[in-house]
């Protein structure tokens, strides 16, 4: 058995729970408590394979040093409790900051730079070549290397299979604003200007035309 935690060690509970309104039975309350959870530990744990696949490759670059973490969380079950299903994991002690997407600074008044946010923002690049722009880690926050709570948005349909929790516009977002710096750089990546797909050709080939529309959407 796996010991999670050492004797004495704080945690902190969080509680994924939907806003009741009133309408809602107590059995879909439940139900929507459950998979909030679930689905919590889902997207960190997807968030998890890929900083531990980002390691052995950031290991392997030369002078790139310590790489950042995504804490584990647990599900729990607390069966005498209205709201049964939460989460928990490690407290983290110290400085609570979030990471930009931009440049890897810090997000509040401060800005400070960092080589834990730099790395996250690097790591933030590193899923976004490797998915081919379909899947991005988000909301890089937490206490030096140590990060919790991080979101993933993923392309409209998913990715393999997988849907994240954080709009799709993230993923934009990110392609507009981030800035490379030496960490990016230590793991070969490219600006992502050039990740972008190059401008159709406009010549005569009928394969490159786009295509009519011929469905009609019935979305507003
Ligand atoms: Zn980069």
């Amino acid at each position: 058995m796996v010991t999670a935690f050492r004797p004495g060690q704080h945690c902190v509970l969080k509680v994924h729970n939907s806003v009741s309104y009133g309408t809602r039975c107590e059995e879909e309350l439940l139900c929507r408590n459950y998979s909030l959870a679930v689905e919590e530990c889902y997207v960190q744990n997807t968030a998890r394979e890929y900083i531990r696949a980002y390691k052995e490759v950031a290991k392997a670059a030369e002078a790139f040093g310590e790489v950042p973490d995504i804490i584990p969380i647990y599900l729990v079950h607390r069966p005498s409790n209205d709201i049964p299903y939460a989460t928990l994991e490690e407290e983290l002690i110290g400085d609570f900051v979030k990471y930009s997407v931009r440049d890897g600074r810090e997000v509040n008044l401060m800005r400070r730079e960092s080589e834990a946010g730099q790395k996250c923002c690097a790591f933030q690049h590193w899923v976004y070549h490797k998915t081919e722009g379909n899947l991005l880690v988000t909301d890089m926050q937490g206490v030096g290397m140590k990060l919790t709570d991080v979101g993933i948005a993923t392309c409209r349909k998913g990715y393999k299979g997988f849907r994240g929790n954080c709009s799709t516009s993230f993923i934009d977002q990110f392609r507009a604003l981030h800035q490379c710096n030496r960490f990016c750089g230590l793991l070969g990546l490219q600006a992502l200007q050039s990740d972008q797909p190059k401008p159709k050709r406009t010549g005569n080939d009928p394969k490159l035309k786009p295509k009519k529309k011929t469905l009609t959407s019935s979305k507003v």
